[in-house]
């Protein structure tokens, strides 16, 4: 099939069949419907607040520019039954909704319950609309493991799509309990029939332009912006994980949910770059802007002083994630989806760009 964007290679896509997204106003939802209108697809938006203006101007261009054919649903993840509308005649379900917030005052009922019960809610709706025959979970990389320093214990000391995060809980990494426990309520559905696959993708974290007309309130964002609005003057935490465009993320899940053998677990992320990596890359591209963090901050002080700063930000977090490598292999994603990813550089500088523009840094 040869979308405007480029040639998708074998993917079983009649574009006569609508597809379901969730969470379609989110930050990679955005760039997944809009590749789905340039294919041409129906999709069913399913989203919480139809109503809410300003979040939902971007469709409306994308509509008129766009030939494929766009139509709201309103559906929230803690309600049950409310995406069973908008699954009727879907074929393939793209599950994008979940909160992702790391500092949180209520874990439970901010992150956990809505990831949870959501996967559960729209897993159920699968079960009883005889139309899908796939479902593309978007879990993360923090399902396979909560804190950089367990990669340590893993065969080979590298991250990969055998690996399940067993060490974050309610209290400690909230957010990776939330999705780890998501991603194993998904598997324990799908392998209870056998009308529908299921195939998930584990991002890394996710950088690159939105297609909103507003800048999201996606973690991203506001890790983006704490490089440039004094947050992180002092320097940045000697942190690493693996990061992938935003663009590439989307693509991903065309493949998961098009080509023919997609199947399993899927870690997506171009390489592994560090915050200072981060920061060197807008300082050479955006050094009159303003001035970037040029520091590594030392582990001890953010143990320190971490705690006082940010609500997520505990000692333990900075004992397991501060100076651990992260290596994690992301060859199943360039072998069975065939995924080519673009430069980490370009997603860091056409976000930024876009903040720069939109005036919010
Ligand atoms: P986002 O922009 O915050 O999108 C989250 C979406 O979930 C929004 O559409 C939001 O709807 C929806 N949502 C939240 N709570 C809901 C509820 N109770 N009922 C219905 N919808 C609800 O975040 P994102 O970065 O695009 O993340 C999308 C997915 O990718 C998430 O599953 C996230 O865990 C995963 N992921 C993200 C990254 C990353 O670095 N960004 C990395 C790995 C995995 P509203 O617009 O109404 O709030």
């Amino acid at each position: 099939m040869q979308s405007r964007q480029g040639f998708l290679p074998s993917l079983d896509c009649d574009t006569s069949v609508p597809v379901l997204v969730t969470g379609a106003t989110g930050y990679i939802a955005g760039w997944l419907v809009r590749r789905l209108l340039e294919m041409g697809f129906t999709v069913h938006a399913a989203v919480r607040n139809p109503g809410l203006a300003n979040r939902m101007a971007h469709f409306e261009r994308m509509r008129r520019e766009l030939p494929g054919t766009l139509q709201f649903f309103q559906a929230d993840l803690l309600e049950r039954g409310s995406y069973t509308r908008a699954m009727k005649g879907c074929r393939v379900v793209f599950h994008t909704a979940s909160p992702m917030r790391l500092a949180v005052r209520d874990p439970q009922r901010e992150l956990i319950q809505p990831t949870i019960e959501g996967t559960q809610n729209v897993l159920e709706s699968a079960n009883s609309i005889d139309d899908v025959q796939r479902v593309v979970v978007t879990s993360s990389v923090a399902a396979a493991c909560g804190d950089s320093a367990d990669i340590a214990k893993l065969p080979g000391q590298v991250l990969n799509e055998e690996a399940w995060n067993h060490t974050s809980t309610h209290k400690h990494q909230p957010y990776p309990y939330s999705k780890t426990q998501a991603e194993r309520t998904a598997w324990e559905i799908a392998e209870a029939q056998d009308r529908w696959r299921l195939v998930t993708l584990n991002p890394g974290l996710v950088l690159g332009p939105c297609v909103t007309d507003h800048i999201p309130e996606a973690y991203s964002f506001s890790l983006m912006k704490k490089f440039a609005d004094g947050t992180m003057k002092a320097g940045v935490p000697p942190y690493e994980v693996g990061m992938v465009d935003v663009r590439d993320v989307a693509e991903a899940h065309l493949r998961a949910g098009f080509m023919p053998g997609a199947e399993g677990r899927h870690l997506i992320f171009r390489d592994v770059k560090s915050l200072i990596d981060v920061s060197a890359v807008l300082h050479a591209q955006f050094e009159s802007h303003r001035p970037f963090p040029r520091r590594v901050l030392p582990k001890w002080l953010l143990w320190l002083v971490g705690p006082r700063t940010d609500r997520a930000f505990t000692r333990h977090v900075v004992r397991r994630n501060m100076k651990h490598p992260w290596r994690a292999d992301n060859s199943k994603s360039r072998r069975a989806l065939g995924m080519r990813y673009r430069a980490t550089e370009q997603a860091i500088t056409d976000m930024f760009a876009q903040m720069i523009e939109r005036g919010v840094v």
